[in-house]
């Protein structure tokens, strides 16, 4: 779908965001009726909370943006697969549609690891649309660790 890589875009300009805060850059928005309600971009160094993943903070909002923690005909936009954490507030938040950018081997749990999404032993279960603008998203992950790496061989006393 057209909508779907338009709305994709939009998240990759929240992982900008993240990426400009010095933030592990991945981003989020939630859609509801064609427009997007909440966003959301990774913050956990900046907040130094293990919930401050995009598409948690992006759920909390559209949570208040609605008033309600019900977010039945919205659909989540992230760059990169969400870990159980994430995986898990979209079931509690029963959103029925997830399109995601990248796959994370490494804590992805709409597929790679696990598919937390779309297991019927769950009382709720969502459409995930999985890989759509891979390359970009992943390719943005790369760089910044990329990066990352040369700036500590630069100055290794800069280790965290
Ligand atoms: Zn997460």
């Amino acid at each position: 779908m057209k909508e779907d890589q338009w709305f994709m875009q939009l998240a990759i300009e929240e992982a900008k965001k993240a990426e400009a805060a010095g933030e592990v850059p991945i981003g989020a928005v939630i859609v509801k009726d064609n427009e997007v309600i909440a966003s959301g971009f990774n913050l956990r160094e900046t907040s130094q909370l293990a919930s401050s993943h995009a598409e948690f903070i992006a759920i909390e909002r559209a949570n208040e943006h609605v008033g309600s923690w019900r977010l039945e005909d919205c659909s989540l936009y992230v760059t990169l697969e969400p870990c159980p954490m994430c995986a898990g507030a979209i079931l509690q938040s029963r959103i029925p549609r997830v399109v995601y950018g990248a796959k994370d081997p490494k804590a992805g749990c709409a597929g790679s690891l696990y598919q937390l999404l779309n297991d019927d032993r769950f009382n709720h279960k969502a459409e995930v649309v999985p890989g759509l603008m891979e390359e970009t998203c992943g390719e943005m992950l790369s760089q910044f660790f990329r990066k990352l790496r040369a700036k500590k061989k630069k100055n290794p006393s800069t280790n965290n």
